[in-house]
C-alpha cells in the first residue's frame, strides 16, 4: 500500500478508499529539515535518543532501544531474554508471521496457540493447560513431555490493537519462571487494565512500519523496566562493539540501527498518536452503530478490562445468515474499489509452520474464515465510510 497522505475529508487519489494509509499533520518536514540541516541523517543523532525517550515515557517504560523493524525489536527481545537454540516459546497461531519467525531466528521452536473467542486475542486457559498439563518441572525448569526440550519463553500478540487477557498469563509464567514477551507491535496506545500496550510484560516490541498506529516509513523499539536488557538490547544491535576505537567484539551483533531520520518523523507522529487512535476509535463507532443492525455480520469487540486503539476494524461474516462469505465480500467491495483484507492463514495451517505444535486452532480456523477488515484510515472521511456502509448493506436489500 502506498504511504499517500491526504486531508482528512478528502478521498484517497483516485477514488480508491485504502485499508488503513498514515496520516502526517504535524511537525514531520519541520523535523526532516532540522536532520538534513544540520547532518544528523544516519543511525545517530538527537531525534533517536528523543524517540527512545518519548515512547518509553509514554508507554510508562523506563527504557526504549529504537530498533530498526519490529521484526528486529522481537529478534533482539528472545535474544536479550536468554532464549537459545532448542529452546521452546509459547506464541499466538493467529498473528502475522514476523514474531512466529524471530522465534526461528533464535533457532528455538514456537508452540502454537489457539485465540480465545471472545477478542480473538491468545487464549490464557490454553496457556495454563499446556504448561501445567503438557511440560513438566524439574530441576528449576520446565519441560516440554512430547518434545523434551526447556520452554523458555511466552510471546502473546495483541492482534488489531486489542490487547491480551495479560494477567493469567504472566501469572502462569512466573509459576515456572518463563519471560514474557509482548508483541505490541499492533497495539500502541492501548491499555489494559489502565496500562499502557506495551509495558505490560517483560519486554515489549512496537512497529513503526508504515501500516501501524504511528510511522517512521519503518522502525521499532524495545520497551522494558529492565535496565540491564535495554543496555544489552542496544549492544547487541549496535553489532556488539565492546572497544569503540579498536573494534574489539566478543560475540556475534546485528546492525538494527534506527536512523535519526526515522526518529525525527516517529517524533512527529508521536505528537499526533491520541489524535489517530481516537479517529480509529470513532470509525470503529460508527461501524459498530451501523452494523449492529445488520444481520449476519458480528462486530469487533472490546474487552470490558481493555481500550482498544482499534488499529485494523475488523467484522465477522456468517455466510449462512448473510449470504455472502467474507471473501466474495472482499471482491464486491474490491469492485466498488475499497480495499478489505481477511485476517491472517493461522500459523498451524501456515506452510511454513505447519511443524510446529499448536494448542487447538479451531478458533483461528473460524476467524480467517470469516473475518474481514474494512477500511479504517485515520484520515478516512465520513462519505468514504458510508461507501464502505452502503456496500456492505447492499447484499442484504
Ligand atoms: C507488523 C508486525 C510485526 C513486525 O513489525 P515490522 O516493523 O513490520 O517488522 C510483528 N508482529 C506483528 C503482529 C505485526 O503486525
Amino acid at each position: 500500500m502506498a504511504s499517500t497522505s491526504f486531508e482528512p475529508g478528502a478521498l484517497a487519489p483516485s477514488g480508491m478508499i485504502p485499508l488503513s494509509v498514515p496520516l502526517f499533520g504535524g511537525n514531520e518536514w519541520k523535523y526532516l529539515k532540522e536532520c538534513l540541516d544540520s547532518g544528523w541523517v544516519s543511525s545517530a543523532g538527537p531525534f533517536v535518543d528523543r524517540f527512545e525517550r518519548e515512547v518509553a515515557d509514554y508507554v510508562g517504560a523506563g527504557h526504549g532501544v529504537a530498533i530498526v523493524n519490529g521484526t528486529a525489536a522481537l529478534h533482539t527481545s528472545l535474544l536479550v531474554a536468554g532464549v537459545k537454540p532448542d529452546d521452546e516459546v509459547l506464541v499466538s497461531t493467529l498473528t502475522f508471521i514476523a514474531p512466529v519467525n524471530t522465534i526461528r531466528y533464535a533457532g528455538a521452536w514456537p508452540v502454537l496457540i489457539d485465540a480465545e473467542p471472545a477478542h480473538w486475542q491468545m487464549d490464557p486457559q490454553r496457556v495454563a493447560d499446556f504448561l501445567d498439563h503438557e511440560c513438566r518441572w524439574s530441576n528449576n525448569e520446565l519441560r516440554n513431555r512430547r518434545t523434551g526440550r526447556r520452554v523458555k519463553a511466552i510471546l502473546p500478540v495483541n492482534i488489531l490493537g486489542h490487547p491480551c487477557d495479560m494477567e493469567p498469563i504472566i501469572a502462569a509464567a512466573r509459576k515456572y519462571n518463563l519471560i514474557v514477551i509482548e508483541d505490541a507491535t499492533e497495539s500502541l496506545g492501548a491499555d489494559y487494565k489502565g496500562r499502557k500496550a506495551g509495558n505490560l510484560a517483560d519486554i515489549g516490541c512496537l512497529s513503526f512500519n508504515g501500516n501501524k498506529i504511528i510511522t517512521t516509513g519503518g522502525g521499532g523499539m524495545i520497551v522494558t523496566d529492565n535496565a540491564a536488557w535495554a543496555e544489552r538490547a542496544k549492544y547487541l544491535t549496535t553489532q556488539a562493539k565492546d572497544d569503540p576505537v579498536e573494534y574489539v567484539h566478543h560475540e556475534v551483533g546485528y546492525n538494527y540501527r534506527l536512523t535519526n531520520i526515522q526518529a525525527a518523523l516517529g517524533c512527529a507522529q508521536m505528537e499526533q498518536m491520541e489524535l489517530v487512535v481516537a479517529k480509529k476509535r470513532d470509525i470503529a463507532d460508527r461501524y459498530n452503530a451501523a452494523l449492529s443492525e445488520l444481520p449476519g455480520t458480528s462486530l469487533m469487540r472490546e474487552a470490558t478490562w481493555a481500550r482498544s486503539n482499534f488499529w485494523m476494524y475488523t467484522i465477522l461474516i456468517d455466510e449462512a445468515i448473510y449470504g455472502e462469505n467474507s471473501r466474495a465480500v472482499m471482491r464486491r467491495l474490491a469492485s466498488e474499489g475499497i480495499q478489505s483484507r481477511p485476517l491472517w492463514q493461522p500459523m498451524h495451517q501456515s506452510p511454513a509452520c505447519r511443524m510446529f505444535q499448536v494448542q487447538g486452532g479451531e478458533v483461528a480456523e473460524l476467524l480467517n474464515r470469516d473475518a474481514l477488515t474494512l477500511p479504517c484510515s485515520a484520515g478516512l472521511s465520513f462519505d468514504e465510510q458510508g461507501r464502505v456502509l452502503d456496500c456492505l448493506q447492499a447484499a442484504v436489500r
